[in-house]
């Protein structure tokens, strides 16, 4: 256990120094025996400590005792309880991510790397308040088929099997949200064709079993 807190620790300073999330926006989290660890609420990532990682079960319990959870922990469980491929995620207000978010918009197939978060496109989930069953909800849904997605008027999330793999995803999603506000300036790109997608799709599944 204490390695999966070191782990999260060493990825949530990696939020701030990567500019994907400022002081203590985002979260991370990562699964462990019947539930997940993630970052606690209203602390610096500077300053985290392995005590301050708080365990919640898939049930939503954790001791308060022991501290409390980012206030977003509803989404990471429902992720975890959903998603049985899913081992670590990682949350950001990542800036360009957050910026299409707000335009209520996901990420057409402008570059063939959009299929990097496992399809044609990247979704972005309906606005609800934070940390509620309706974001949650919502968040599915624009996960449905996919491993990241952009929130409404919020930000970002990614996950995969495990931490440096969700934290290199959510940081391509970041890049990726750059590069489409850039060609936006231009007018309108191109978009590939479904078909073409598809064609990436099934190359980057076969560059994962190899
Ligand atoms: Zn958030």
């Amino acid at each position: 256990m204490r390695k999966i807190k070191a782990e999260i620790i060493n990825y949530s300073k990696m939020l701030n120094s990567r500019k994907l999330s400022a002081l203590r926006s985002g979260n991370i989290s990562a699964r462990y025996k019947d539930g997940f660890l993630i970052t606690p609420s209203g602390k610096k990532y500077s300053s985290l400590k392995n005590k301050d990682i708080v365990f919640v079960s898939l049930e939503g319990k954790f001791d308060k005792k022991k501290g409390i959870p980012s206030t977003e922990w509803q989404f990471h469980k429902d992720i975890y309880i959903n998603k049985k491929e899913a081992n670590a995620i990682v949350h950001a207000h990542s800036t360009n991510a957050t910026a299409i978010s707000t335009h209520k918009r996901g990420i057409p197939s402008f570059h063939y790397m959009v299929a990097m978060a496992g399809g044609h496109d990247i979704k972005c989930a309906k606005y609800a308040t934070y940390g509620t069953k309706a974001l949650s909800k919502n968040i599915l849904s624009a996960l449905n088929g996919r491993k990241a997605c952009l929130i409404a008027n919020h930000g970002q999330i990614a996950f995969e099997e495990n931490l440096s793999k969700a934290f290199e995803l959510a940081e391509e999603v970041e890049n990726i949200s750059l590069q489409y506000i850039t060609s936006l300036k231009l007018g309108k790109p191109k978009i590939l064709s479904l078909k073409e997608m598809k064609k990436v799709l099934s190359k980057s599944q076969n560059y994962k079993r190899g």
